[in-house]
Parts: structure tokens; sequence; C-alpha cells
């Protein structure tokens, strides 16, 4: 028999962490709010009947985000068993407010009381027994990091799960509210119980006007009107609003329940250590200079100091690798065709895609050691003023710095936004940042055209493409996304040490992820274009590949491409390819172009490009439609077809008129 425990807590209280330690498992860690935006689940070590669901960080239980309806969704739909609800006690006020909501939910409930060390080792104490006795639940101080009363905490939680339902206490109401919540919940007693709503919680949300709750429950117009004259009433006698009045509320018990449980005479050494830093780094004229110092830095080392060594390397190692599988393939006689696909398609389309892995999971390094840290979340607020001027808030700035990642986490993380509008614009943009999958393309072409200029020629582009959402941006704010960016809240974690493990999983993570994609899709992708340039339409094979199935194909829309000066058909067909996985588009070529090594390569692109028109196609590759990964949650997250394709087509408009831009500019000057 098997049954649920949810773990639900505030964000950045240490949920995922707390999540691995439960069930062995190793789920991607940060030191950063809105990391989690999926739920997870497995199951708790050597208890197969228990599993766990990790669900998304939130604040409180009102429809305010999609990460807490789902929350909300989750936990009155399948009905956990237990849930364990994780709190940071260096914050214990602010994370009690969302343990109050969840005890309205009326199931059994266990407190993780987590980050215990950080309030031993500043001299802080919390009198666990009393919290549990007022709050009517267990009580467990543990330390998910340093695997603290992991073993305790799974054994009442279990305990709790198989013995009778234990429900936690309602006894935090008080005054003018206590009245209203009590005299609606006998009104709506029959509906809540029709709606499979717990009714403390339902007339609470009537008290707070959430529309949803109302919607779900079917109330009769009578219903609402004394539901609406009692609201009226208790905040005329408050003389506040009724979301004012019940935040009171519920803060005025946690104050007096703080009062008495907790002993925090100073700020915990991280926070001391972090108001320090922030100091420095959330400075108000230097915080942007060192952000964008930082960024370049880590690009100049992962590009060049180490990165391109290391790629280097690589790709001796690969062409060592084809030359033996050469000579292999001739001695044992293998026929020239099937040579030539393993060689010219397999091995030179793989190949020169997966020398570019040191600079992908290098780059993942750097940015998980700054989203580790807690640092990313602090550019996020810095940048608010900037983004607001866009009309986004610096609530945006999260998805856009992982899309320089991978854009399809980037768009997921979008989620933590609490307004549709500032969402949808957000997923619109954040393909614009240039994703790890691009860098073999820009690697392809500096090497080809500008091989002294590498390092200008990459930080210009993702200028270009941070430009290029700025404008975008500029543009539909006054267009299609009409209105204002909601209020900047996000709380500023601690800064922390980022732990070896987490960052080497995140970056084995990318790794596995980039070399599944080179031997999936890249690999698939590679065999077919061998196929369709080695044919011709009566499946003849061809010795020059412009007689292809391929180059007719690719001829039919090489004019598209001609005013933005490229217009060979294997230019084309690289960009349909590359819709695949933005990285089809180097394997593409270089199986085109037949090239064996970099040297070939770089000779064959520049019969096929300028440095202009190289410049024109690097652009419109960075900026036209993300790869069908990311078109795909966009999808999901818009929740609309229509809204994908639009999308796109907004995305490529972009690319072809910038790509135009800088050939007609270019023409000027070369
Ligand atoms: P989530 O956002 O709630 O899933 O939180 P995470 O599990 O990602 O953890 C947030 C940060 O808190 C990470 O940097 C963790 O290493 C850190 N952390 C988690 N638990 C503890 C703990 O018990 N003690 C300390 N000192 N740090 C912790
Ligand atoms: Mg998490």
């Amino acid at each position: 028999m098997q049954y649920l425990l949810a773990l639900a807590g505030n964000q950045n209280s240490g949920k995922t962490t707390l999540f691995n330690r439960l069930t062995g498992s190793n789920q991607h860690v940060g030191n950063f709010p809105g990391v989690t935006v999926e739920k997870k689940e497995g199951f708790v070590k050597n208890h197969k009947e228990a599993v766990l669901v990790d669900l998304p960080g939130i604040y409180s239980l009102s429809p305010y985000t999609s990460e807490e309806v789902v929350t909300r969704d989750f936990i009155l739909e399948e009905g956990p068993r237990v849930i364990i609800n994780i709190i940071d006690a260096t914050n214990i006020e602010r994370n009690l407010y969302l343990t109050l909501q969840l005890m309205e939910l009326q199931i059994p409930m266990v407190i993780a009381l987590n980050m215990m060390d950080e309030v031993r080792a500043s001299g802080g104490s919390i009198n666990v027994a009393e919290l549990s006795k007022r709050l009517g639940m267990p009580v467990i101080p543990i330390s998910a990091a340093k695997n603290e009363g992991i073993t305790e905490l799974i054994d009442v939680v279990i305990q709790r799960a198989e013995s009778p339902r234990e429900l936690p206490r309602l006894d935090f109401c008080h005054g003018e509210v206590h009245k209203a919540i009590h005299s609606i919940a006998h009104i709506i007693e029959d509906q809540a119980q029709r709606a499979g709503y717990p009714l403390r919680f339902a007339a609470t949300k009537m008290v707070e006007g959430d529309g949803p709750t109302m919607e779900a429950l079917h109330l009769t117009e009578n219903q609402r009107d004394i539901i609406g004259h009692v609201t009226s009433e208790m905040e005329e006698m408050l003389g506040t609003d009724r979301e004012a009045a019940l935040a009171d509320m519920r803060y005025s018990y946690i104050e007096g329940l703080c009062a008495d449980c907790v002993k925090k005479h100073r700020e915990t050494n991280e926070q001391i250590r972090s108001e320090r830093i922030d100091r420095v780094l959330t400075h108000r004229v230097f915080a942007i200079p060192i952000f964008f110092g930082m960024m370049l830095l880590i690009f100049w080392l992962t590009f060049d100091v180490i990165g391109g060594r290391l790629q280097g390397l690589l790709e001796g190692l690969i062409d060592r690798g084809a030359g033996l599988l050469g000579e292999a393939l001739a001695a044992a006689d293998v026929s020239a065709w099937m040579r030539s696909l393993l060689l010219d398609g397999v091995c030179a389309g793989v190949g020169s895609v997966l020398s570019f892995l040191p600079l992908i999971v290098l780059l993942f390094f750097f940015l998980s050691l700054l989203e580790d840290s807690g640092y990313m979340a602090r550019v996020a607020f810095v940048m608010d003023k900037l983004l607001r001027r866009l009309g986004l808030s610096g609530r945006s700035f999260v998805p856009m710095l992982i899309g320089f990642g991978c854009s399809v986490p980037a768009i997921m993380s979008t989620r933590t936004l609490s307004s549709d509008r500032d969402r949808k614009m957000t997923i619109l943009l954040t393909p614009f940042m240039s994703c790890s999958a691009k860098l073999p393309i820009y690697g392809m072409i500096t090497a080809a055209f500008f091989p002294r200029h590498g390092g200008l020629v990459m930080i210009s582009l993702y200028l270009l493409g941070i430009l290029t959402a700025v404008l975008s941006a500029l543009l539909l704010k006054g267009t299609a996304f009409k209105g204002k960016p909601v209020p900047f809240v996000m709380e500023l974690p601690a800064y922390r040490v980022p732990s070896p493990k987490s960052v080497g999983l995140h970056m084995w993570e990318k790794a596995k992820d980039f070399l599944k994609k080179a031997f999936t899709i890249i690999f698939l992708a590679s065999i077919v274009i061998w196929f369709l340039q080695s044919f011709d339409w009566h499946f003849n094979l061809v010795s020059d590949s412009s007689q292809s199935i391929l180059a007719g194909l690719g001829s039919l829309i090489a004019p598209v491409f001609a005013p933005l000066g490229f217009s060979d058909w294997r230019a084309s067909t690289a960009l349909i390819t590359g819709i695949t996985a933005k990285e089809t588009v180097v394997s593409t070529l270089t199986v085109l172009t037949g090239a064996s090594g970099d040297a070939q390569l770089s000779m064959a692109l520049a019969q096929i490009f300028t440095p202009l028109t190289a410049i024109s196609f690097l652009t419109f590759t960075i900026l036209y439609m993300p790869c069908i990964a990311a078109l795909a949650a966009t999808r999901r997250e818009l929740k609309s077809t229509r809204g994908a394709v639009l999308t796109a087509l907004f995305q490529t408009g972009a690319a072809y008129v910038m790509a135009a831009l800088v050939y007609q500019v270019g023409r000027f000057f070369v």
C-alpha cells in the first residue's frame, strides 16, 4: 500500500537538499529562490511504501503565482497522508506564515526545522518542545546540509503516516477575523464539503476574497451577499482591508509564538557576513559594473583561458579517433559508401559538436557558482530598476540568466513570475539570450573568419542578443504587452559557499544532456543529412552534392535569405536543421562541406560566406526561433499552440530584421 507525503516550504528553505537526503536522490540544489519549478517524486529511503513529492517553494497558499496554485491543487486533490513542512529556522517568523496556512488544510503535519546548524552557530536556540505543543504537531530540528536529524525525521513522519490521523491545532485566530472566519464557516459548510475543501481553509479563503476558491464552492447569490457583509463589517471594525487583516492576525500569532519559543540574540554569522558582502556587491553605483565585470571574466575564462585549450585538446583526440576508425574501415575493406556514411556523416557531424563539451561544462560551472553562492538573486535585485524601464521586473532577470545556459529550463522557470503579462513577455524574450548550444556555431565561424578576435566576436554576439531583447521589449511594452510589471519582491538568501557536490552535480547533468543530444538528435540528423546530400532524386549516389536532394530542397528556400547576404543552399539547409537543436547547424555544415578537421571546414566556409555574410548568418542564427525543445516548453508554459507559433514568428522576424540590418549597413563599410 503506497501513500503520498508532501514536502512543502518557502523558497530556499533547503527543500531540495532535504528531499535528496530523504530519498537518496540527486536533485539540483541552488542557493537561489525559484530553482525547483516542477514537483519531483521519490521513495523515502528504506520505506518503499512512502512516495515523497517535492513541491515548488512558496510563501503562501493564495493563488498569486502558478506555483502556489500547483501546490494548493496538489494538496487538495491528492490528499497526502502527511505534509512535511520544512522551515528555515534562521527566518522562522516568515516561514511560519506558510505553516499557519498549511495547518488550515487539516492534514497531519510534521515540521522539519532546518538550518539548525546556523542557528546554533550564532548562539540562538529554539524551544522545540514548546513550539510542537503550541502548533499541535511534531517539530524535528534538522540540518539537511549536514545530514543531522534526518533519520529521526523519517521515523516521526512514517509513524505519523501509519497511525491514526492527528490534525494540527486551529486556535490561532482571534478578534474580528476570528468572528468573520467562524461565521462564514457556518454558512459555507455544505458547499465546502461538497467541493472537497477543508472547511476552515475555505472560510479563510472567503475572508481573503480568493476568486478561484469562491468559484469552486458554487455559492448562492445570498451566501455571497452575506459573506460580503461579514467581511466589510470586519474591515470596518479593524480599519484595514481583508488581506491585511488576515496577515496581521497570522503575524501577531507568530510573534507571540516566537517570543515564547525562539531565542535569537543576534543575526546568524551568515547573515552578518552577507550584509557585509552586500555593501559592496549591491552598491548603488558599483553593482552593475561589478556584475558586467564578472560576466566578462567568466566568458574570458570559459572561451579563452581554460575552455579554449581543453577544446583544442579534445578536438585533437576526436580527429585521432576518426583517423583510426578510417584506417580500420579501410583495412576491413568496408564499402566506400558505408565508409563515407560513418566518416563524413556520423564522425564529422557528431565530432564537430562534441568538441564543445568543455566549453559548455565550464560555462555551467561558473553559472552554478554564481547561483549557489546567492549572487544571482542579488543581480536580479539590482537589475530590477533597469528592467522596469523595459516593462519587465527583476523577476524576469532570473529566466534570462538561465537562458544563457539553456532556454528550456529558463522558460520553465518563468513560473515563478506572478503576473501573466510579465510571464508571457519573459518567455518571448528569453531565447534572445544566447544559449550554450549556440557556442559551437560561434566557434565554427570565428575560427574560420576571425581567428584572432574570437573573444571580441563572442561578446559582441551576446550583447547583440541582449540588445535585440531590449529593443523587442521596448516595442512590445507599448503594443502587445501594455500594462505595468508587478512590484518586485524576492528574498535575498544568505551568501553561502557553494558545495562542490552540488556544483559537480550540475556540471555532470549538463554534460550528460549535451552528450545525449550529440548521440541522439545530432547523430540522427547527421545520418539523414548525409543521405540527403549523397543521393539525387533517383537515389543515385552523386559525386557532387550540389546535385543532391538536399541541394534541391535547400535551393528552394535559399532566395529568402538573399537580402541577408547568404544564398548558398548549404547555409539555408543548416538553418532549417538547426531547429532540431542549434548544434546541428555546425554538424550540418560540416557534413555538407565534406570537411574533415577544422582547417578544412574553415576553408570550405570561406567559399560559402564572406566575413560580412558570416556575421549576418551568425546574427540570424542567434536570434531566430529556438530549437524544438524550447518551442515545446514555450507551448507548455503558454498553454497555447497559437501563442507558441506567434512567439516563434516574432523571434524569426526579429532575427531577419537584425541580420538584414547587419548586412545592408555593413555593405557600406566593406
Ligand atoms: P530549496 O530552494 O528550498 O529547494 O532549497 P535548496 O535545497 O536548494 O537549498 C538552498 C540553500 O540552502 C543551498 O545553498 C543549500 O546548500 C543550503 N542549505 C540547505 N539546508 C541547509 C542546512 O541545514 N544548513 C545550511 N547551513 N545550509 C543549508
Ligand atoms: Mg529546490
